[in-house]
Protein backbone atom coordinates (compact mmCIF):
# COMPACT_ATOMS: atom_id res chain seq x y z
CA UNK A 1 0.00 0.00 0.00
CA UNK A 2 1.01 3.35 -0.70
CA UNK A 3 2.21 6.10 1.67
CA UNK A 4 1.84 9.63 1.82
CA UNK A 5 2.36 13.12 4.40
CA UNK A 6 0.17 13.74 5.71
CA UNK A 7 0.67 16.93 9.05
CA UNK A 8 -2.61 16.17 10.97
CA UNK A 9 -5.68 14.49 11.36
CA UNK A 10 -8.46 16.29 13.04
CA UNK A 11 -11.41 14.03 14.66
CA UNK A 12 -14.88 15.32 15.21
CA UNK A 13 -13.95 18.59 12.50
CA UNK A 14 -17.29 20.38 11.95
CA UNK A 15 -16.74 22.99 9.02
CA UNK A 16 -15.34 20.93 6.24
CA UNK A 17 -18.58 19.26 5.02
CA UNK A 18 -21.83 17.89 6.45
CA UNK A 19 -22.20 16.29 9.63
CA UNK A 20 -19.37 15.30 12.01
CA UNK A 21 -15.90 14.75 10.11
CA UNK A 22 -12.36 13.35 10.32
CA UNK A 23 -10.54 15.35 8.33
CA UNK A 24 -7.11 14.80 6.97
CA UNK A 25 -4.42 17.13 6.19
CA UNK A 26 -2.06 16.61 3.69
CA UNK A 27 1.47 18.00 3.27
CA UNK A 28 2.12 19.73 0.32
CA UNK A 29 0.68 22.36 -2.04
CA UNK A 30 1.06 23.87 -5.52
CA UNK A 31 0.56 27.21 -4.56
CA UNK A 32 1.51 29.53 -2.31
CA UNK A 33 -1.47 31.87 -1.29
CA UNK A 34 0.43 35.29 0.57
CA UNK A 35 -2.26 34.92 3.20
CA UNK A 36 -2.29 31.34 4.01
CA UNK A 37 -3.02 30.28 7.23
CA UNK A 38 -1.37 26.91 7.13
CA UNK A 39 1.96 27.74 6.11
CA UNK A 40 3.27 24.48 7.47
CA UNK A 41 1.64 22.88 4.80
CA UNK A 42 3.29 24.33 2.04
CA UNK A 43 6.69 22.27 1.81
CA UNK A 44 5.79 18.54 0.82
CA UNK A 45 8.61 17.28 3.25
CA UNK A 46 8.76 16.84 7.04
CA UNK A 47 9.75 19.89 8.63
CA UNK A 48 11.62 20.49 11.75
CA UNK A 49 10.57 23.99 13.27
CA UNK A 50 11.74 24.91 16.77
CA UNK A 51 9.37 27.04 19.69
CA UNK A 52 10.33 28.68 22.70
CA UNK A 53 8.70 28.52 26.22
CA UNK A 54 9.37 30.20 28.78
CA UNK A 55 8.77 28.91 32.05
CA UNK A 56 9.97 30.06 35.66
CA UNK A 57 11.67 32.85 33.90
CA UNK A 58 14.29 30.30 31.62
CA UNK A 59 13.94 30.54 27.69
CA UNK A 60 13.51 26.59 26.88
CA UNK A 61 13.22 25.42 23.04
CA UNK A 62 11.14 22.66 21.60
CA UNK A 63 11.48 20.68 18.39
CA UNK A 64 8.93 19.57 16.50
CA UNK A 65 8.81 17.42 13.20
CA UNK A 66 5.38 18.62 10.77
CA UNK A 67 4.45 16.23 8.90
CA UNK A 68 4.94 12.40 9.13
CA UNK A 69 4.78 9.67 6.42
CA UNK A 70 1.64 7.34 6.99
CA UNK A 71 0.36 4.23 5.20
CA UNK A 72 -3.22 4.23 3.40
CA UNK A 73 -4.54 1.29 6.04
CA UNK A 74 -2.79 3.67 9.00
CA UNK A 75 -4.77 6.50 7.72
CA UNK A 76 -7.67 4.32 7.50
CA UNK A 77 -7.51 2.99 10.66
CA UNK A 78 -8.00 6.77 12.40
CA UNK A 79 -10.34 7.25 10.41
CA UNK A 80 -12.66 4.69 10.80
CA UNK A 81 -12.42 5.36 14.60
CA UNK A 82 -14.80 7.60 14.11
CA UNK A 83 -17.28 5.80 11.68
CA UNK A 84 -20.18 5.57 14.72
CA UNK A 85 -20.23 9.52 14.57
CA UNK A 86 -20.37 9.76 11.46
CA UNK A 87 -22.91 7.26 10.81
CA UNK A 88 -25.23 8.87 13.59
CA UNK A 89 -24.51 12.79 11.99
CA UNK A 90 -24.50 11.95 8.22
CA UNK A 91 -20.91 12.82 8.04
CA UNK A 92 -17.54 11.12 6.74
CA UNK A 93 -14.20 11.79 5.55
CA UNK A 94 -12.84 15.67 4.52
CA UNK A 95 -9.59 15.46 2.53
CA UNK A 96 -7.69 18.66 2.89
CA UNK A 97 -4.23 20.45 3.22
CA UNK A 98 -2.25 21.60 1.86
CA UNK A 99 -3.21 20.19 -1.48
CA UNK A 100 -4.48 16.58 -1.59
CA UNK A 101 -4.70 16.71 -5.57
CA UNK A 102 -0.30 17.06 -5.57
CA UNK A 103 -0.13 13.38 -3.51
CA UNK A 104 -2.72 12.10 -6.39
CA UNK A 105 -1.79 8.33 -5.68
CA UNK A 106 -2.34 8.22 -2.14
CA UNK A 107 -5.14 10.51 -2.34
CA UNK A 108 -7.00 8.32 -4.88
CA UNK A 109 -6.16 4.55 -2.99
CA UNK A 110 -7.56 6.56 0.48
CA UNK A 111 -11.04 7.53 -1.47
CA UNK A 112 -10.96 4.09 -2.76
CA UNK A 113 -10.13 2.53 0.31
CA UNK A 114 -13.30 4.89 2.21
CA UNK A 115 -15.98 4.06 -0.65
CA UNK A 116 -15.06 0.39 0.01
CA UNK A 117 -16.48 1.48 3.95
CA UNK A 118 -19.45 3.37 2.41
CA UNK A 119 -18.09 6.62 3.96
CA UNK A 120 -18.92 9.96 2.54
CA UNK A 121 -16.12 12.15 1.35
CA UNK A 122 -15.17 15.67 0.83
CA UNK A 123 -12.65 17.08 -1.14
CA UNK A 124 -11.35 20.61 -0.27
CA UNK A 125 -9.14 21.53 -2.77
CA UNK A 126 -7.27 24.63 -4.33
CA UNK A 127 -8.24 22.60 -8.03
CA UNK A 128 -4.60 22.29 -9.07
CA UNK A 129 -4.08 19.01 -11.06
CA UNK A 130 -4.29 17.81 -14.35
CA UNK A 131 -7.63 17.64 -16.17
CA UNK A 132 -7.31 13.97 -17.04
CA UNK A 133 -6.16 13.36 -13.35
CA UNK A 134 -8.54 15.58 -11.54
CA UNK A 135 -11.49 13.72 -13.96
CA UNK A 136 -10.49 10.09 -13.11
CA UNK A 137 -11.20 10.86 -9.16
CA UNK A 138 -14.27 12.72 -9.56
CA UNK A 139 -16.95 9.87 -9.21
CA UNK A 140 -15.21 9.03 -5.93
CA UNK A 141 -15.93 12.61 -4.49
CA UNK A 142 -19.18 13.16 -2.78
CA UNK A 143 -18.64 17.16 -2.05
CA UNK A 144 -16.01 19.47 -3.28
CA UNK A 145 -15.20 22.22 -1.08
CA UNK A 146 -13.32 24.29 -3.96
CA UNK A 147 -11.33 27.54 -3.54
CA UNK A 148 -11.80 30.46 -6.00
CA UNK A 149 -9.34 33.07 -5.57
CA UNK A 150 -8.78 35.66 -7.92
CA UNK A 151 -10.16 35.55 -11.35
CA UNK A 152 -7.40 37.84 -13.32
CA UNK A 153 -4.62 35.49 -14.35
CA UNK A 154 -1.89 38.52 -14.01
CA UNK A 155 -3.19 39.11 -10.32
CA UNK A 156 -3.52 35.40 -9.40
CA UNK A 157 0.45 34.79 -10.38
CA UNK A 158 0.72 37.98 -8.08
CA UNK A 159 -0.42 36.85 -5.13
CA UNK A 160 -0.47 33.11 -5.48
CA UNK A 161 2.68 32.32 -7.34
CA UNK A 162 1.15 30.34 -10.17
CA UNK A 163 -1.88 30.66 -13.30
CA UNK A 164 -4.85 30.06 -12.61
CA UNK A 165 -6.08 28.32 -16.25
CA UNK A 166 -6.02 24.51 -14.91
CA UNK A 167 -7.93 25.43 -11.86
CA UNK A 168 -10.56 27.28 -13.72
CA UNK A 169 -10.59 24.88 -16.56
CA UNK A 170 -11.19 21.89 -13.76
CA UNK A 171 -14.02 23.91 -12.03
CA UNK A 172 -15.70 23.94 -15.42
CA UNK A 173 -15.32 20.11 -15.28
CA UNK A 174 -16.99 19.49 -11.82
CA UNK A 175 -19.90 21.80 -12.58
CA UNK A 176 -20.36 20.40 -16.09
CA UNK A 177 -20.17 16.62 -14.43
CA UNK A 178 -22.84 18.36 -11.85
CA UNK A 179 -21.09 17.34 -9.00
CA UNK A 180 -21.88 19.02 -5.72
CA UNK A 181 -19.77 21.92 -5.04
CA UNK A 182 -19.46 24.55 -2.75
CA UNK A 183 -17.15 27.46 -3.72
CA UNK A 184 -14.65 28.87 -1.21
CA UNK A 185 -13.88 32.23 -1.28
CA UNK A 186 -10.73 33.72 0.92
CA UNK A 187 -11.87 37.59 1.65
CA UNK A 188 -8.77 39.37 1.62
CA UNK A 189 -9.21 43.12 1.52
CA UNK A 190 -8.03 44.77 -1.47
CA UNK A 191 -7.20 41.63 -2.95
CA UNK A 192 -9.81 39.16 -3.40
CA UNK A 193 -12.79 41.79 -2.12
CA UNK A 194 -12.44 43.99 -4.83
CA UNK A 195 -15.41 45.39 -7.00
CA UNK A 196 -13.44 43.82 -10.00
CA UNK A 197 -12.95 40.34 -9.07
CA UNK A 198 -16.41 39.93 -7.36
CA UNK A 199 -17.73 41.15 -10.76
CA UNK A 200 -15.49 38.96 -12.72
CA UNK A 201 -16.33 35.49 -10.57
CA UNK A 202 -19.80 36.43 -11.16
CA UNK A 203 -19.12 36.46 -14.50
CA UNK A 204 -16.76 33.54 -14.72
CA UNK A 205 -19.68 31.37 -12.90
CA UNK A 206 -22.57 32.55 -14.68
CA UNK A 207 -20.92 30.86 -17.32
CA UNK A 208 -20.97 27.42 -15.53
CA UNK A 209 -23.90 24.92 -15.01
CA UNK A 210 -25.61 26.71 -12.07
CA UNK A 211 -23.74 26.35 -8.86
CA UNK A 212 -25.57 27.29 -5.19
CA UNK A 213 -23.80 27.69 -2.45
CA UNK A 214 -20.33 30.06 -1.53
CA UNK A 215 -18.43 30.14 1.58
CA UNK A 216 -16.89 33.93 2.74
CA UNK A 217 -13.65 32.85 4.30
CA UNK A 218 -12.50 36.09 6.15
CA UNK A 219 -8.36 36.57 6.46
CA UNK A 220 -7.44 36.57 10.19
CA UNK A 221 -3.52 36.86 10.85
CA UNK A 222 -3.61 33.96 13.93
CA UNK A 223 -0.48 32.25 11.48
CA UNK A 224 2.05 35.27 11.92
CA UNK A 225 3.62 32.95 14.54
CA UNK A 226 4.06 29.84 12.28
CA UNK A 227 5.77 32.05 9.59
CA UNK A 228 8.24 32.64 11.80
CA UNK A 229 9.22 29.58 13.12
CA UNK A 230 9.27 28.43 9.74
CA UNK A 231 11.57 31.33 8.66
CA UNK A 232 8.79 32.21 5.62
CA UNK A 233 8.12 35.30 4.77
CA UNK A 234 5.21 37.06 6.34
CA UNK A 235 2.63 39.21 4.29
CA UNK A 236 0.34 41.05 6.59
CA UNK A 237 -3.32 42.24 5.11
CA UNK A 238 -6.13 44.09 7.03
CA UNK A 239 -8.75 41.67 8.42
CA UNK A 240 -11.94 42.29 6.88
CA UNK A 241 -14.32 44.70 8.33
CA UNK A 242 -17.76 42.72 8.72
CA UNK A 243 -19.26 45.54 6.90
CA UNK A 244 -17.23 44.62 3.74
CA UNK A 245 -18.44 40.99 4.70
CA UNK A 246 -21.61 41.39 5.07
CA UNK A 247 -21.85 43.58 1.24
CA UNK A 248 -20.08 41.21 -0.41
CA UNK A 249 -22.49 38.50 0.95
CA UNK A 250 -25.57 40.60 -0.28
CA UNK A 251 -23.82 40.63 -3.62
CA UNK A 252 -23.83 36.92 -4.20
CA UNK A 253 -27.17 36.70 -2.36
CA UNK A 254 -28.67 39.09 -5.50
CA UNK A 255 -26.71 36.88 -7.54
CA UNK A 256 -28.67 33.52 -6.59
CA UNK A 257 -26.51 32.13 -4.19
CA UNK A 258 -26.54 30.51 -0.40
CA UNK A 259 -24.07 32.42 1.28
CA UNK A 260 -22.33 31.30 4.42
CA UNK A 261 -19.47 33.46 6.47
CA UNK A 262 -16.95 30.81 7.67
CA UNK A 263 -15.83 27.07 6.21
S1 LIG B 1 -4.17 26.75 -1.55
FE1 LIG B 1 -4.61 26.74 0.64
S2 LIG B 1 -2.94 25.53 1.53
FE2 LIG B 1 -2.29 26.11 -0.53
S3 LIG B 1 -1.11 27.97 -0.21
FE3 LIG B 1 -3.21 28.59 -0.70
S4 LIG B 1 -4.20 28.82 1.28
FE4 LIG B 1 -2.31 27.66 1.64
Amino acid sequence: MRKGIIFDIKHFAMHDGPGIRTTVFFKGCPLSCQWCHNPESIDSKPQKITKQKILDGKTFEQTEIIGKEMKVQEVMTEILKDRIFFEQSGGGVTFSGGEPLLQFDFLKELLLECKKENLHTTLDTCGLTSSEAFESILDLIDLFLFDLKIINDDLHNKYIGTSNKTILKNLGILAKNRKEIIIRFPVIPEVTSTENNIKEMLKFLSNLPPLTEINLLPYHNIAAEKYKRLNIKYYEFQKPAQVILDSIQQIFIKAGYKVKIGG
